[in-house]
């Protein structure tokens, strides 16, 4: 069979994997001039062991029977239907890579951003807003994020890190700037429930106390469990554990560093306020009741801050031609088999990954989710005739287009190293569409 997979992230990927090894021919289309998705875009730019998994991913594009398709849009350059029309299968791997609103008046103020924007904006992401970040990044002394997930530790820990740490990752150089000429001194991280619902994993959490020059601050009365909190925190040894980290850092009395991350729990924000920027944000103390959700208590403390960041999670999107969950923001599907209203799954379209299950899981979570409904699709296919042809390669050739494959990829990949190494640097993120295009026809 010849196989289309939409989106060269992580999941796009482990599905190629899968189909390669099962011997059949697969075009990875993805919108970006680069592959790798979120491991480019979303992997924290100092986390260097998970980065590394680029190297492991990368190698499926070594498969003779796998071609990369980058810098062509679905939905845009070609439809899901003249996917359907040339090539067997089609699997939607393209992710969720829209933020969530809180809903809450004074939102859209300069100053209130999404952390989608900011990590898109740190790693480099062309389609990042540059001067709406570094706008509300300059005006900044105190930050408030608002969610305690892993996105949340991700964006808090790069406002404080020291500059060494960021210089060894390879952000842009005007991200690098930015962060080192920022006057950022305070964090506050606001969970809406107790910290034995906070989503964040042992490790990244414990990686926030461990920068010298940056104090972890906890209330005291953080650690008062109800009834629901203490029964989660006998349940899970995970969150057992990330209770106990911050039940030591609550019982550090020594608040001298320069900066400073304070955590703040049955916490949640209900207005943010300003004239023409974001100035404070109004807090309103909350309680967890016994099935665990937070309940407001009407009590409200306001926080001096001038830059709001909202981690409340990721949402995927619609694209043309393929059915969608407006409610769970995924695309509706019974083991990978895209599935409309009426219940008989759509011939050959499957997905994976975040648009398939919601923004949950590491990136293995990922490979065993893809093997899924790659297994589906060949279960499915099995008696089918192949149709044959070459994909859209003549249809995207017709229409102008010209794909940047693999050998274009390492031109990009030789290119970042080298502007890297001008710096003294490993690599440095080529940032703007025109440099990556640029480099991949150099
Ligand atoms: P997440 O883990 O779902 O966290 C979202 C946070 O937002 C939760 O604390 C949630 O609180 C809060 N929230 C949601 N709506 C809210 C509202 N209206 N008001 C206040 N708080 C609200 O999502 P994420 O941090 O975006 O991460 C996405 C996925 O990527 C996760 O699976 C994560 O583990 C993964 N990831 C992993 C790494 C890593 O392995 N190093 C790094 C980054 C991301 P409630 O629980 O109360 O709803």
């Amino acid at each position: 069979m010849r196989v289309a997979v939409v989106g060269a992230g992580p999941s796009g990927l482990y599905a190629t994997d899968a189909l390669a090894a099962a011997g059949h021919s697969v075009d990875v289309i993805d919108r970006l001039p680069v592959p790798f998705g979120l491991v480019r875009y979303g992997v924290a730019p100092d986390h260097h062991s998970i980065r590394s998994v680029r190297n492991t991913l990368e190698k499926v594009f070594l498969e003779p029977n796998v071609r990369l398709l980058a810098g062509v849009e679905v939905g845009v350059d070609v439809s899901v239907q003249e996917l359907l029309d040339a090539y067997d299968a089609v699997v939607l791997t393209y992710g969720a890579s829209r933020d969530r609103s809180l809903d809450i008046p004074g939102e859209e103020l300069p100053g209130s951003i999404a952390a989608t924007d900011l990590v898109a904006w740190y790693c480099g992401h062309p389609g990042a807003d540059r001067e709406r970040i570094e706008a509300a990044l300059a005006a900044a002394t105190s930050v408030v994020v608002v969610g305690v997930g892993n996105v949340a530790v991700d964006v808090t820990r790069i406002l404080v890190a020291p500059d060494a740490r960021l210089a060894e990752t390879d952000m842009p150089q005007h991200v690098l700037d930015a962060l080192a000429g920022s006057s950022i001194s305070e964090v506050h991280v606001l969970g809406r429930r107790s910290p034995a619902h906070a989503t964040w994993t042992t490790k990244e959490l414990r990686e926030l106390g461990e920068f010298d020059g940056v104090d972890v601050i906890v209330d005291p009365d953080a650690l008062e469990m109800e009834a629901s909190s203490a029964a989660h925190i006998e349940s899970d040894r995970v969150v057992a554990r990330n209770v106990e980290i911050i039940r030591e850092w609550s019982s550090r009395d020594a608040h001298a560093a320069p900066k400073s991350i304070r955590l703040h729990f049955r916490a949640r924000p209900v207005e943010i306020v300003g004239t023409d920027r974001v100035e404070l944000v109004k807090v309103e103390r909350t309680t967890v009741d016994e099935s665990g959700a937070a309940v407001g208590t009407g009590e409200t403390v306001d926080i001096a801050a001038q830059l709001i960041v909202r981690s409340v999670g990721y949402r995927g999107t619609p694209i043309d031609d393929v059915p969608f969950d407006p409610r769970r923001n995924v695309i509706p599907n019974d083991q990978g088999r895209v599935l409309p209203d009426a219940g008989v799954p759509i011939k050959g379209l499957y997905v994976a990954g975040w648009i398939k299950r919601g923004p949950s899981g590491i990136i293995g979570t990922n490979k065993k989710d893809a093997a899924a409904t790659v297994a589906s699709l060949l279960l499915d296919l099995a008696d089918e005739p192949v149709k044959g042809g070459n994909g859209i390669i003549d249809l995207l050739a017709a229409k102008g287009i010209q794909p940047i494959g693999f050998d274009g990829w390492k031109r990009i990949d030789a290119a970042e190293q080298a502007l890297g190494a001008s710096r003294g640097r490993d690599r440095t993120t080529l940032h703007s569409i025109e440099a990556l295009n640029s480099a991949a026809k150099s």
